[in-house]
């Protein structure tokens, strides 16, 4: 046995092709036009994302090349570690073997970064000068906003207003790049302000706060609009997790039983696990997938796969996927990159062939999960990463019951350095478990395109 903890890569073995699922999923339905449902052409994505997006969008090419100036950017701190978690296996009394990807070594603390830094590249390249974007929690904002300081692009956030208010550290922090930050529903578009004439303390959703970034996108020709998640592009670049997990688990001379990823809009899950399916799908050993989402925004466990808006006004393409409805606004959650209606077409069309298990998770179950992890491990993680931290946790016990071992490989997606607020709240005994509204969710999807 390997008694190695820390499995580390050079810069020279980061990946030189991102892997797409879609070559592998002869399924995957297109998107489909707004206004029309035709399935969309590159072209109709042209007025928010420049040519070589637009073709990712849609290529079935199994490989696409990482371009050279973004693996430099990359090699600042990728390839991320791969680590043994001989701590958590210890305190779970587990014959498991326990391993983390952990994603929070990158300049802003997530993955996030691995797809800003490649979409950033491609404007440039195509002479954009300005993105918008929504966030939630703000991982996503502040890592575009680091990708727009490191190509000289403006940036604008809508970051919704709940985590604006909850999380004013992460503003700072987008500033602090050079970007700007605003408390979305805002005033600076058509939906914001229709939105707040009805309702003038929205919360915000991230539904919300991509129709404005939207909005402002599809109408300014020097603006285009940067995707954090849920794309089947964005989940493409986020591959460079999983192959270099592979790569990893060959040097510790194992391989995953069991991959498990939380899954907000999918891109962390899917940058992890999809080149593990594809080797699986290419004859490989079988991993089993499990993608862990908030209770409380259940999309997969409790919604319907269907045509629907990535966004609440029906500004982008219709997408198949797992949804609660376009208008459905979850409840508040710690969270915040979990927060949101839909889920990936790529992880939706996988989790309906069978590929990926979902598994609904509470939001107390995963702080507690988040602690242990903490005080064995050393890494406090970020709220959305507990989920993942919580359903590998369920499975090492599994083990320890059926007295078997396996190997579980779990996706860290991030730190928790700036969600401190949201552990004062579980260490003080006032987090609450957020309440699913199935009602809620029948009248969202009664608002279901017709296509
Ligand atoms: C944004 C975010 C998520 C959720 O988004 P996915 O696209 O599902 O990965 C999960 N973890 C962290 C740390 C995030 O910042």
């Amino acid at each position: 046995m390997n008694d190695r903890v820390r499995f580390s890569l050079s810069a020279a073995d980061i990946p030189r092709a991102w892997y797409n699922l879609a070559a592998d999923l002869p399924d995957l339905a297109p998107p489909r036009h707004p206004a029309s449902g035709r399935a969309i052409t590159s072209d109709d994505l042209l007025a928010i994302v420049p040519e070589e997006l637009a073709r990712q969008e849609l290529t079935l090419d199994r490989e696409v090349e990482i371009p050279e100036p973004v693996r430099q950017i990359y090699a600042r701190w990728r390839p991320s570690p791969l680590i043994r978690a001989r701590g958590l296996e210890r305190s779970l009394g587990t014959p498991a073997r326990i391993y983390y990807k952990y994603e929070g070594v990158s300049p802003t603390g997530s993955h996030k970064p691995n797809t800003a830094i490649a979409q950033a590249y491609y404007n440039k390249q195509a002479g954009i000068t300005k993105l918008a974007t929504e966030t939630g929690a703000g991982q996503w904002g502040s890592s575009l906003a680091l990708a727009g300081a490191l190509f000289g692009l403006d940036i604008s956030v809508y970051m919704v207003r709940l985590s604006f208010d909850q999380k004013p550290y992460r503003q700072m922090l987008m500033q602090t790049y050079g970007a700007r930050c605003v408390a979305s529903p805002s005033t600076e578009t058509e939906t914001g302000r229709a939105i707040l004439a009805r309702d003038p303390d929205s919360p915000g959703s991230l539904g919300i706060a991509a129709s404005e970034a939207v909005e402002i996108a599809a109408n300014d020709p020097t603006t285009n609009y940067a995707g954090g998640s849920v794309l089947n592009h964005v989940l493409l670049h986020q591959t460079v997790i999983g192959q270099e997990a592979i790569v990893q688990f060959a040097m510790a001379d194992d391989y995953p039983d069991v991959v498990v990823g939380c899954a907000g809009g999918g891109s962390n899950l899917g940058g992890l696990a999809f080149p593990f399916l594809g080797a699986q799908l290419s004859g490989g050993r079988p991993v089993h997938v499990i993608a862990a989402e908030p209770a409380s925004c259940p999309s997969m466990t409790q919604g319907t796969l269907a045509y629907d808006f990535g966004d609440t006004a029906g500004f982008t393409p219709l997408l198949r996927m797992y949804t609660l409805g376009h208008g459905f606004i979850p409840p508040p959650l710690q969270a915040g990159g979990l927060r949101y209606h839909g889920m990936a077409p790529l992880v939706s069309e996988a989790v309906a062939q069978g590929l990926i298990d979902p598994v609904a998770v509470a939001q107390t179950a995963c702080f507690a999960a988040g602690v242990r992890f903490a005080r064995t491990e050393g890494i406090v993680p970020a709220p959305e990463s507990t989920h993942a931290v919580e359903v590998a946790i369920r499975e090492a016990l599994r083990c320890r019951e059926e007295g078997v071992s396996r190997t579980i490989l779990f996706g860290l997606s991030g730190h928790g350095h700036f969600d401190l607020g949201a552990y004062e709240d579980y260490l003080s005994g006032t987090l609450r478990d957020g309440r699913f509204e199935a009602d809620k969710m029948t009248a969202a999807l009664a608002e279901l395109p017709d296509v």
